[in-house]
């Protein structure tokens, strides 16, 4: 793969900070200055203090202070991070500081930008600083920071500025001064004997914390021999019995994800979860020891609510931990592109998959539909590899590819567990190469390269050489063997035929909210009724159609009604006008996956092997 972001995204960065220094005076002497310093003075005892009460959650604020000591000559550059790690987009933290004021003493300093996300200011001797701005919390992003008047969210990324240009290994203690009846959940270690201070050893651990701070449900229970807390907001919404569920989930899936590696790395794990109805789906954040998740409350209750609880738990080994040499160490001023976020979030899927199934949340016959979903998923995206779906999505492609890395990886994590497993008469698992992985570059304190994941699951297949699967499967887009690779685990595809009433219109939504038919299908239900392309579509029957997603209630609605009259209201040329159709049922193909009764014993032992995470004959 061609790889330009990175060069080209620090040359843009060098010469954004080359001209902050010539500023607004542009006479030829300033011209002259040697080049600045990127460089910040050193810092040490650095203290943030985050205040949010009932008082700041009026205007949506947390109170930043920072202190710290200067230990050297030159300026004091502070930089805001550009990103949140696992949020793989650039988003620049900076833009919700208001208010940036230095002081020693009762002394205000002088201080200018150096860039767009980092300041510089002026110690003029003072050895002891303080920095007080506001943070604006009002967005509704697990990278960002949200509030509501008796709550609030944020990350460190946002929050807890850097010295530029120093080692981010530096110790670092986060104060939360909040309302006495509200509190605190956060993966960060307490300081003990100090309420409401945390501590961590160095910055990069410092900003994988998040924290909620407010009114919410808070408990905690022990799971796989380690205290596991629960935080949920708000207040009320996922309590009784859908608790009570969510806590079993947790604990049958951590168990079998910790046996993937075969440890649980953490000494606490907290699960923080929102759920609002403003949030359309589930989106969550994974961190070391911690994930955030935004869900709309109708996930309570849904095995999706807990495969995706079972994905961030996963990424505590399989990217917090395990990591691609890409991404480490993160660096929070640009974007970090790799062609392996395919293992790291797919294969996250795949295990994610694998845990409730493994854990007894679901069935062998759901994993197998969910495998399906999968599989018919990237048939209907347009052929792409995953080494390319891995590197676009800090730009966010808008053809339908942008996470397409998700599915597609999953199933490359599934095909190579089932050839190893072939290979090695199931002795031998993609369990194994990922604990292998985990052993020999995290714990050995680097990330894993091409070269070092390719050996691992050669040597687990016995030698049997993955050079053509690189080629076709991963760096290049043809379409995925399954009529090979499933019968090696007893599996094969079949197909289902559905009727459902089909219009045959191809719509899109447009900039201002309305549903304009793009194209009528010869021969559909549509043409015979006169639709044509470029009409808005208003109404189907008695469906409003309001929103891009119109299809399933049409589907649900008029599914037993073959030949009725259909009147299709439509707009054009500024007209209403209302045509006369009539519903049509069409045959739907679905295709599924379903054990092979005649399948042979090696195939059957290979399925059980995957399905139960063991090995052996
Ligand atoms: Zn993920």
């Amino acid at each position: 793969m061609t790889r330009t972001e990175a060069p080209r995204f620090a040359l843009v960065r060098l010469a954004l900070a080359a001209l902050a220094v010539v500023g607004p005076s542009t006479n030829v002497a300033v011209a002259q200055k040697a080049p600045p310093t990127t460089q910040s003075a050193p810092l040490t005892n650095l203290r943030y203090e985050i205040t949010f009460d009932s008082t700041t959650a009026e205007t949506r604020t947390l109170k930043v202070a920072m202190n710290f000591d200067v230990a050297g000559p030159g300026p004091v550059l502070l930089s805001f991070p550009a990103w949140t790690p696992g949020a793989y987009e650039l988003t620049w933290f900076a833009r919700w500081v208001a208010n940036f004021t230095p002081t020693a003493g009762d002394r205000s300093l002088a201080w200018d930008k150096l860039d767009y996300d980092t300041w510089r200011i002026q110690p003029a001797g003072a050895k002891s600083i303080s920095v007080r701005f506001d943070y604006l919390a009002d967005t509704l992003d697990n990278a960002m920071a949200w509030s509501r008047p008796n709550f609030a969210f944020f990350n460190g990324t946002n929050v807890l500025p850097y010295p530029e240009g120093r080692s981010l290994d530096f110790p670092a203690t986060v104060t939360i001064r909040t309302d006495p009846s509200w509190l605190v959940a956060t993966g960060m270690q307490s300081v003990p004997q100090q309420a409401g201070t945390y501590r961590e050893g160095n910055y990069h651990d410092l900003v994988d914390k998040p924290f909620f701070v407010g009114r919410m449900d808070y408990d905690s229970m022990q799971v796989a021999g380690a205290w596991t807390r629960l935080a949920t907001f708000p207040a009320g919404v996922l309590t009784g019995q859908a608790r009570a569920k969510m806590w079993d989930d947790i604990g049958k899936v951590i168990p079998v994800e910790s046996a993937v590696f075969q440890e649980t790395p953490w000494p606490h794990y907290t699960v923080m979860m929102l759920f609002d109805s403003s949030f359309g789906g589930l989106s969550a954040l994974e961190h070391t020891n911690s994930h955030l998740g935004i869900y709309n409350p109708q996930a309570i209750g849904s095995p999706i609510l807990t495969s995706v609880t079972a994905h961030e738990i996963f990424h505590a080994w399989n990217v917090k931990r395990l990591r691609p040499a890409d991404m480490v160490p993160y660096r929070y001023d640009r974007s970090e592109p790799t062609v392996w976020l395919w293992v790291s979030e797919g294969i996250t899927d795949y295990y994610a998959d694998l845990a409730l199934l493994r854990g007894g949340v679901i069935t062998a016959d759901q994993f197998l539909g969910q495998t399906a979903d999968k599989i018919a998923k990237v048939a209907a995206a347009p052929p792409t590899a995953l080494e390319d779906a891995s590197l676009s999505t800090w730009i966010h492609p808008t053809d339908g590819t942008e996470y397409l890395y998700y599915p597609k990886g999953s199933l490359a994590g599934f095909m190579l567990d089932v050839l190893i497993r072939d290979a090695s008469d199931n002795r031998q698992s993609l369990d194994g190469v990922m604990r292998t992985l985990y052993r020999s570059t995290w714990k050995a304190g680097h990330g894993f390269t091409g070269a070092e994941w390719w050996r691992a699951v050669t040597a687990a297949a016995g030698g049997k050489s993955f050079t053509e699967f690189a080629a076709r499967y991963v760096d290049g887009r043809e379409p995925y063997p399954w009529s090979q690779i499933l019968p090696l685990a007893g599996l094969r595809m079949a197909t289902d035929t559905f009727m459902e009433p089909r219009i045959g219109l191809a719509s899109a939504l447009d900039s201002s909210g309305k549903v304009i038919v793009r194209q009528v299908m010869p021969g559909s239900a549509g043409e015979e009724a006169g639709v044509r392309s470029g009409d808005i579509l208003l109404a189907l029957g008695d469906i409003a159609v309001t929103d891009a997603d119109f299809g399933p209630k049409f589907r649900a609605r008029f599914g037993k009604e073959d030949g009725q009259p259909l009147p299709i209201q439509v707009e054009r040329g500024g007209q209403r006008l209302t045509l006369n159709g009539k519903i049509r049922l069409v045959p739907r193909l679905q295709s599924r996956l379903e054990i092979d009764p005649a399948a042979s014993a090696k195939a059957n032992r290979v399925r059980e092997g995957i399905f139960k995470g063991t090995t052996g004959p």
